[in-house]
């Protein structure tokens, strides 16, 4: 990485999105034995759990399950890039 890229990659922040409209995380489990899914849920993992646990009581040789995870970030410019200031002029 050069000098100047990383200045660039400075002059920026990465955190979760808190804005309303798209969920903080989505979680979805698939069971590696049949290739079932859980569906899609949004903000907790706690439903896709319980749909694993529900699935191996059905089908006792079912045991092994991927999570699928989506994490939503944002950049924000950071104090020092031009757009900081003028971006936070602007937020009502
Ligand atoms: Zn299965």
């Amino acid at each position: 990485m050069t000098p100047r890229s990383i200045n660039e990659t400075s002059q920026w922040t990465l955190s979760e999105e808190t804005a309303k409209g798209p969920p903080r995380a989505t979680f979805v489990v698939t069971c590696v034995t049949c290739g079932s899914e859980s569906g899609v849920v949004d903000d907790e993992s706690h439903p896709v759990e319980m749909w694993a646990l529900r699935h191996t009581s059905l089908h006792t040789d079912h045991r092994q399950f991927r999570l699928t995870t989506e994490w939503f970030l944002r950049v924000d410019p950071a104090p020092g890039n031009p757009l900081h200031d003028t971006e936070k002029e602007n937020t009502p």
